[in-house]
């Protein structure tokens, strides 16, 4: 049985209910105020770890598709009070079912971790990378300037392309992908939907024109003006005296 004193991390599945029930009773004791404390942490720990198991991707290690969203609804806030060119990456491995029909799941599966790993170890630390299906992979890339994108997602691309991945002593499997990619449109509150669904028509484009390929969608220039900007951010002012001929020389008609 676990012990409340313990720090290691809890192990979730080797949690009992009878087990919780009997630390919280110690707990409730009188005389043992630290165990009260105690166990207080020890929930914590527990729903700490329930978090972590949620946005989790046990296979890769990476943040899943729930973690994904998340981290894109937080760019999109960013984005529309900021202004801040982020671009989001799909990614999809290419023919992955012929790796698995050939070589089995389980080598399916150390080419998904071998990719994953890669991905990691390309980007930034503001960046965030998911595994946001079974072969595919998703970046956000914050304060990734529009001149910038198709050369970092090309890298992105070239370094899985240049991935040998060790499956066995004497058979080393290689990869390509797909990458397809959007901004996000500056200064407007966009959908997390309709965000993936721009990258996700690049990444089609990439898959249809022969596939090992990147494809972005292009920054789209926002319909809101730099005087709709202005307003939306700053406090509504209210007039209530018609502005003389002198300050409103320079207005617009
Ligand atoms: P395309 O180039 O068009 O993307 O072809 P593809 O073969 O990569 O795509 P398809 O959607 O036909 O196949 C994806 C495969 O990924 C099928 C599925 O069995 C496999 N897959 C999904 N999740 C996992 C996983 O966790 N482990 C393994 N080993 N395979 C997985
Ligand atoms: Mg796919
Ligand atoms: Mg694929």
């Amino acid at each position: 049985m676990a012990t409340l004193s313990s720090v290691s991390p809890i192990d979730l599945h080797a949690l009992r209910l009878d087990d919780a029930r009997a630390l919280l009773g110690h707990a409730g004791k009188p005389g043992a105020p630290e165990a009260g404390e105690a166990a207080v942490e020890y929930l914590q720990r527990v729903i700490d770890e329930l978090c972590e198991l949620s946005l989790k991707d046990p296979l890769t290690g990476l943040g899943n598709r729930r973690q994904f969203r998340a981290a894109l609804e937080r760019a999109i806030e960013i984005v529309a009070r900021s202004g801040d060119s982020v671009l989001l990456l799909l990614l999809d491995i290419d023919h992955f079912k012929q790796i698995n029909d050939a070589h089995g799941h389980l080598v399916g599966d150390q080419v998904l971790q071998a990719v994953a790993r890669a991905l990691a170890e390309s980007i930034r630390p503001m960046d965030t990378v998911a595994r946001y299906g079974g072969e595919e992979f998703a970046m956000i890339l914050p304060n990734c300037l529009p001149a910038c994108g198709h050369a970092v997602a090309e890298r992105i691309r070239h370094r899985i392309e240049a991935l040998s991945v060790q499956v066995a002593p004497h058979t080393a499997l290689r990869v390509t992908a797909s990458i397809g990619g959007a901004y996000a449109p500056q200064w407007v509150r966009s959908t997390v939907d309709l965000w993936v669904e721009r990258a996700d028509q690049q990444l089609y484009r990439a898959k249809a024109d022969g596939r090992n390929l990147v494809f972005l969608d292009q920054p789209q220039e926002s319909a809101v003006s730099a005087e709709e900007k202005g307003l939306l951010f700053s406090p509504i002012a209210v007039t209530e005296a018609q502005p003389s001929a002198e300050n409103s020389a320079g207005s617009p008609a």
